[in-house]
C-alpha cells in the first residue's frame, strides 16, 4: 500500500520500547559549579564526567531529556567525518588531519567501552556496515579506502565485488561495495535512557521542560535565566546542537539544523529479512544525499533514513521520497506498509567538523553532522575534561577555535532548499555517470 494512504505514526519507532518522558519537577538550584544546556548524549556524558570529578552539575533541557536527536536517530555507530583525509590535510595540516582520523577510532571505542563499563543495555551489536557503490568508479574508490583503513588504522575492512554482494544485501541496485567491521547498531532511545540513569547516579541533577533563555556573564561566573527561575553557575557548557535556539544567538549564526527523517516498515517475514539483510549489517550508500538503513534491533523491520529537505510539518512528500528510494533498492517491498515516519535535526558547522570550543568564557560541544552517536558522547566527555582542566586527559584534535559564522544567516536555514536541489542534481549526475 502506498505510504501516503496509511495512518503513519509520527513519533519515533524507538519510543515504543523506550519512551522519552518528563522528569519529576525539582526545585531549581541557586548556584552550581557547572550548568549544562541540553540533555542529549553530549550534555549527559559531560554531566556524568563532571559530577564524578566532584563538581555540582545541573543539566537543563527545554524538552524531555533526549527528545532532541538523541532518541530519534538511526543508532548506527558510524563516527563519520564528512571531510576526507586529503581535504583535512589541506585545511588543517598533516598532523592535525592524522589526529582527527585517529581520534575517530578512539571515539568509537570510547562508546563501546562506556556501554560495557557502565552496564548500558541498549541492544548494541557490532555487526559491521556495508556501504553500497553506485558504479564501478565508486566501487574502486571504496576498495582503495577499505585497504587504506585496514593498513593505517588496523580496522577490519574489505571490498565486496558485485558477484558477492548478495551475501551482504539482497539487491542488484549496488555495483558491489565495502564492509568495515568497527561499526554496529544500537537502540538510540534505550541509550539515552541509560545515559540519563548513569548521569543522575553520578550526581548530576537533570531538569526537563526547563528552557534556558539567556546566559549572561557576571563577574567570574554566569547567570542563566530559565523559564523556571534564575541560576548562577561558575562554568557553562552548551550542548544544544541541532536544537540551538535564541538563548545562544551567537551560536545560532554558526550552526545549521538539517532535518533527517526515518521511515519504518511493518514487521516482515523472517525469510524475507534473511534474503534482504542476510548479515544484519548496518547499511548506507555513497550519494551526497545518501541513505542509511538497518534492521530494527529485534530483527523484524527495516528502518530507512535520509535527509528531509522539507521545512513543513506535512510528511507525505518526504515519506514518499524515502519509500521510493527504499523500493529502488528492495523492489520486493512494493506491498509492504510503512508504519512510522519521524524526523529530527542534525547540525552542521560551516566546515563540517564537530568540535569543542569556547567563546567569552562559555564552552560549547556541537556540530556532529549526523554522526553524533559516536561523536556526541566523546566530545561531551572531552569538553567536560576541558572544563575540569584535567592534566591526565589527552587534548582533543576536535578542540578548535569557534566555527565561522554563516553569511546572511541568523538561525533560519532559508538556503536549505537550494542546497537540497543542488545535492539532488549532483547525485543524479553521479548516477548518470555511473551508467544508471
Ligand atoms: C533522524 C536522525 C537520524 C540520525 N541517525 C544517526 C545515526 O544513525 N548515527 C549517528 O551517529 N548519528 C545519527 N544522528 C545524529 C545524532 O542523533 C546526533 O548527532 C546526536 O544525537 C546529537 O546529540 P546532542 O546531545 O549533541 O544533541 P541532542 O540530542 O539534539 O540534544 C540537544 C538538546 O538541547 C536541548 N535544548 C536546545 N536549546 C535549549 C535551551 N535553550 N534550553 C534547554 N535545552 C535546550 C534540546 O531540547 C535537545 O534535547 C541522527 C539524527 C537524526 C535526527
Amino acid at each position: 500500500m502506498p505510504a501516503e494512504n496509511i495512518a503513519l505514526k509520527s513519533t519515533p519507532y524507538w519510543w515504543e520500547a523506550a519512551p522519552v518522558a518528563p522528569l519529576p519537577e525539582m526545585p531549581l538550584e541557586r548556584q552550581v559549579d557547572v550548568a549544562i544546556v541540553g540533555a542529549g548524549y553530549a550534555g549527559l556524558t559531560a554531566g556524568m564526567t563532571l559530577a564524578r570529578a566532584g563538581r555540582s552539575v545541573a543539566i537543563y533541557d527545554r524538552q524531555h531529556p533526549g527528545e532532541g536527536a538523541s532518541s530519534r536517530n538511526g543508532g548506527i555507530t558510524s563516527g563519520n567525518i564528512r571531510l576526507d583525509h586529503a581535504t583535512l590535510v589541506k585545511k588543517f595540516g598533516q598532523a592535525r588531519a592524522d589526529a582527527i582520523i585517529l581520534e575517530g577510532k578512539v571515539a568509537r571505542q570510547h562508546l563501546y567501552d562506556m556501554l560495557s563499563n557502565e552496564g548500558i543495555d541498549c541492544d548494541f551489536k557490532l555487526v559491521g556496515r556495508f556501504g553500497g557503490a553506485l558504479g564501478t568508479n565508486d566501487y574502486e574508490r571504496m576498495a582503495r579506502q577499505a585497504e587504506h583503513l585496514e593498513r593505517t588504522l588496523g580496522v577490519e575492512s574489505y571490498a565486496v565485488p558485485q558477484s558477492e554482494q548478495h551475501k551482504y544485501i539482497g539487491t542488484d541496485f549496488f555495483r558491489g561495495g565495502s564492509v568495515r567491521m568497527d561499526i554496529g547498531g544500537l537502540h538510540p532511545a534505550k541509550l539515552i535512557a541509560e545515559l540519563l540513569r548513569v548521569a543522575q547516579t553520578a550526581g548530576a541533577v537533570v531538569h526537563s521542560d526547563t528552557a534556558v533563555e539567556t546566559i549572561d556573564r557576571e563577574g567570574e561566573g554566569f547567570t542563566l535565566r530559565t523559564g523556571r527561575g534564575t541560576v548562577k553557575a561558575r562554568q557553562v557548557l552548551v550542548c544544544t546542537n541541532g536544537y540551538t535556539d535564541s538563548a545562544t544567538p551567537w551560536l545560532r549564526r554558526r550552526i545549521v539544523p538539517v532535518r533527517s527523517r526515518i521511515i519504518a516498515t511493518e514487521p516482515l517475514a523472517p525469510e524475507l529479512i534473511s534474503r534482504l539483510m542476510p548479515r544484519r549489517m548496518m547499511l548506507n550508500d555513497t550519494r551526497t544525499l545518501g541513505f542509511y538503513f538497518r534492521l530494527s534491533p529485534d530483527g523484524t523491520r527495516i528502518l530507512f533514513g535520509g535527509r528531509d529537505g522539507s521545512t513543513l510539518e506535512d510528511p507525505s512528500k518526504p515519506v514518499a521520497y524515502l519509500r521510493r528510494n527504499l523500493l529502488e533498492i528492495f523492489p520486493e517491498l512494493e506491498s509492504t506498509d510503512i508504519t512510522h515516519s519521524w524526523y529530527g535535526n542534525v547540525a552542521m558547522h560551516r566546515d563540517m567538523i564537530p568540535r569543542i570550543f569556547e567563546k567569552k568564557g562559555v564552552h560549547y560541544a556541537t556540530g556532529f553532522c549526523g554522526s553524533g552517536v559516536v561523536w556526541a558522547p566523546w566530545i561531551g566527555r572531552k569538553a567536560a575534561h576541558k572544563l575540569l582542566g584535567s592534566k591526565d586527559e589527552a587534548p582533543s584534535a576536535f578542540d578548535f577555535k569557534p566555527p565561522a559564522p554563516i553569511p546572511l544567516y541568523n538561525g533560519k536555514p532559508w538556503f536549505m532548499p537550494f542546497f537540497m536541489m543542488k545535492y539532488r542534481m549532483d547525485d543524479r549526475l553521479k548516477m548518470r555517470r555511473a551508467g544508471r
